[in-house]
């Protein structure tokens, strides 16, 4: 087969789309750093080949959710500065120490973990301080910055760590210009403001994801987080469509018809019989399914282009596969069925498919299962 091992499914990766992507932001940005979010497997692209072309590209800053995928991808040979965000009691701060991850400090309980590790390892620990400016997830309180704050400049004095960013994270910057984005990034002004005025001297201060890179500049400090935009899908129908953001969707998901079948009218498809053919007709089966990350929420409604044409899931997805009804369409076995792609062949997009399935397109690209090979090109 042209995709090698897999007859089946592929998850092409167009590394080429990535960099152009991390190019376009870049010269959006002016003078601020590109960081390339690579978690959870680079949204689904796999992290280690998206990072390193990110970087070939211009980003000169790595970032993973959990320290277990950043330590990964500097034993995989990153070199860039890597931060990691999502701590939990008993994380691996000794590794992460030694292998000079920027470590997000949200609380005492984390500083107090990261101290000692560093103490432990001999090494000063590199820690970003989190602010919540408002989105009521991970992050410092503004009651309770004066008191981090502190002491981690108590901890920068004793030489257990030093503080290489203070930074936070937006919660509706894909609403462009609604008024909380405002607010955070005021609160954000003046928790900095605090900060810089204890002595906190950070390499990095930084505010903005993918959505306020695009849309708001005065987020931009002295790095962008992007992730959803490198990939090449807009964070949401208001920030524009890919094609207005000059983005290039990154991956192509396609399947092979496993087989091709004439069925009389009124013959029920998939569990449940949720279709019923109305005449005599041809049914397609596309080989992938819940488990390859097709949501079964997009279960009559998740579009797909078969030979020029689309088509829609008739009846349910299932965990391995699903069927769509050809008509009287002429398709053979193994014929290519494009889930999404960058959509300039007729195809659909992840943002056709969040549609279908209710969700975002992060999600539709992240979930694509591991069973379906990336093939990076
Ligand atoms: N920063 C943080 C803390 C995140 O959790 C994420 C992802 O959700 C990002 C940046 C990147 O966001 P986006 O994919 O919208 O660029």
């Amino acid at each position: 087969t042209p995709h090698g091992l897999s007859s089946r499914a592929r998850a092409e990766i167009d590394l080429h789309a990535l960099r152009a992507n991390v190019a376009t932001l870049r010269a959006r940005t002016g003078g601020a750093a590109l960081m390339a979010v690579v978690k959870s497997d680079g949204y689904g692209h796999g992290a280690l080949p998206c990072a390193k072309a990110a970087l070939e590209a211009g980003a000169t800053w790595v970032a993973t959710a959990t320290p277990e995928e950043a330590l990964a991808l500097r034993a995989q040979g990153v070199e860039a500065p890597l931060m990691c965000w999502l701590w939990t009691p008993g994380g691996p701060w000794r590794e992460g120490v030694e292998a000079g991850l920027d470590m997000s400090v949200s609380g005492m309980w984390a500083l107090a973990e990261v101290t000692a590790a560093a103490r432990e390892a001999g090494r000063p620990a590199r820690i970003q301080l989190k602010a919540d400016t408002g989105l009521g997830r991970n992050g410092c309180q503004p009651a309770d910055w004066t008191e981090l704050v502190a002491a981690a400049r108590a901890a920068e004095a004793e030489g257990t760590v030093r503080i290489t960013g203070v930074w936070s994270h937006f919660a509706r910057a894909d609403e462009p210009g609604h008024p909380s984005v405002q607010r955070q990034l005021d609160t954000f002004g003046d928790m900095l403001a605090h900060a810089e005025r204890e002595g906190v001297d950070p390499e990095v201060r930084h505010i903005a994801n993918s959505p306020a890179t695009l849309t708001l500049p005065a987020s931009h400090y002295d790095l962008v987080r992007t992730g959803i935009a490198m990939y090449g899908i807009s964070p949401s129908p208001e920030v524009g469509t890919h094609q207005e953001l000059g983005l290039r969707p990154v991956m192509t998901l396609s399947a092979n018809v496993a087989l091709v079948k004439g069925v009389p009218a009124g013959h029920g498809v998939s569990y449940g019989h949720t279709y019923v053919t109305a005449e005599e007709t041809t049914l397609a089966l596309i080989p992938v399914g819940y488990a390859d990350g097709i949501p079964r929420h997009a279960s009559g409604r998740g579009p797909v282009l078969i030979g020029g044409e689309r088509h829609t899931i008739a009846g349910r997805v299932a965990m391995d596969q699903f069927v769509v009804d050809l008509g009287s369409r002429k398709i053979q076995e193994g014929a290519e069925a494009v889930l999404f792609g960058p959509g300039d062949h007729g195809e659909p997009t992840a943002e056709d498919w969040a549609r279908a399935a209710d969700t975002i397109a992060y999600e539709i690209v992240t979930r694509i299962g591991k069973r379906v090979p990336r093939v990076h090109l």
